[in-house]
């Protein structure tokens, strides 16, 4: 029985070992940002080794990482990562929304991908310090923000399919511009159920990257037909899952004409999104029309749009927050959607935003 505490990483044994005014970077201008290209002047690391636990976290200048050929997650995908974002409000205050959330998210792909467990409390606090240090970097601008990407990788030189003796979280941050730079550009999918994203038993609902590598091959397939994305199909049935990576909802009149807000439910093939979570609690909130959890098949939104009772189809993610669906193509048929007077996606983007830049006061914003 081995009674040794491993040591939990701590935030009060943070060490900065910050640029120096000469090494940091000229920051790019809000209208070149590009997602993922620019990244600020520093980066967390927390060391992991199955004898000795966690490291001390480390705030240091961006660099590139040092690491053995052999490393399990250079061959067997053994990482996992996540995605949210901090903001500058526009009374100048910095916040991020529900890390909670994505931090309990990303306990959770470590499971699953045999990565070591964390506190994620002191996890939070140190990303809000490395954010506190490359502050300058949140764009001065209200469709601006700062996209986090905490990732945890599996370092153990060794080739044996196992479990990892030494692993590396680290955190690297991006300023990032609007998603749609010239307003709202509803999308167009390409819904083919010979790609499947996730199946039952699967890691669907985890984020780790081996879940994305395979999706880019049919990305392209959508894109060569014309479609910005992909509509993740399950099932004989043709079950919607999810859009490219985001979540899906489904605003339309049931057979009774009542309206009703849909988003198929959690059940292991979905990501479990922060802005799915978030939309329904408003949606709930608001009371004004049903909202469900359910599965919800293609053969049901070709009904329900030859009896116009389609009335929005939108992808919801932290990228974008919503992005409007403007076509689903499926069986060599175009579904175009209606056009809405003004549309619920837009209502959930405007609160949402408010949140963010703390227009509206809300205790998922959480400042820095
Ligand atoms: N589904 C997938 C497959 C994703 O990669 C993402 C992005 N994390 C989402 C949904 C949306 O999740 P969130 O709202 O937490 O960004």
């Amino acid at each position: 029985f081995l009674s040794i505490r491993l040591q939990t990483q701590k935030f009060s044994d943070l060490e900065e070992k910050l640029c120096s005014p000469s090494q940091l970077h000229p920051k790019p201008e809000v209208s070149s940002l590009v997602f993922g290209k620019y990244f600020t002047d520093h980066m967390l690391e927390i060391g992991w080794n199955a004898n000795k636990g966690w490291e001390k976290p480390v705030i240091s200048p961006l660099h590139d990482l040092q690491i053995h050929p052999g490393a399990k997650v250079l061959h067997y995908a053994i990482e996992l990562f996540e995605g949210m974002k901090a903001y500058r409000g526009d009374d100048g205050r910095l916040r991020l929304f529900r890390p909670d959330r994505n931090m309990i998210r990303m306990l959770n792909t470590a499971k699953r991908v045999s990565l070591p467990e964390f506190d994620m409390e002191e996890m939070i606090k140190c990303i809000k310090r490395l954010i506190q240090i490359d502050r300058d970097w949140i764009p001065h601008s209200n469709t601006s923000s700062l996209y986090i990407r905490p990732t945890f990788i599996a370092t153990d030189p060794s080739l044996g399919v196992a479990a990892t003796n030494s692993a590396l979280l680290y955190v690297v941050l991006c300023p990032v511009g609007p998603y749609f730079t010239s307003g709202f550009k509803p999308i167009s999918l390409l819904a083919d159920p010979q790609y499947v994203r996730s199946w039952p038993g699967g890691c669907g609902s985890s984020k780790m990257g081996a879940n994305y590598a395979p999706t880019i091959y049919i990305q392209k397939q959508a894109e060569k037909q014309g479609h910005q994305q992909v509509l993740w199909l399950y099932g004989d049935d043709h079950q919607l899952t999810e859009v490219g990576t985001m979540n899906i909802f489904i605003f339309m009149l049931n057979k009774k004409g009542e309206r009703e807000l849909v988003t198929p439910p959690l059940d292991g093939l979905i990501l479990p999104g922060v802005t799915r979570l978030s939309l329904l609690e408003l949606a709930r909130e608001w009371k004004e029309f049903h909202v469900t959890e359910r599965n919800i098949t293609m053969a049901e939104i070709v009904e329900a749009h030859a009896e116009n009772r389609l009335l929005e189809v939108f992808g919801a993610g932290t990228a974008c927050v919503v992005c409007p669906v403007a076509n689903i193509s499926y069986q060599n048929r175009d579904y175009k959607m209606p056009a809405v007077e003004s549309p619920l996606s837009q209502r959930f983007f405007k609160t949402m935003s408010d949140i963010h830049y703390g227009r509206l006061q809300h205790k998922w914003a959480v400042d820095i």
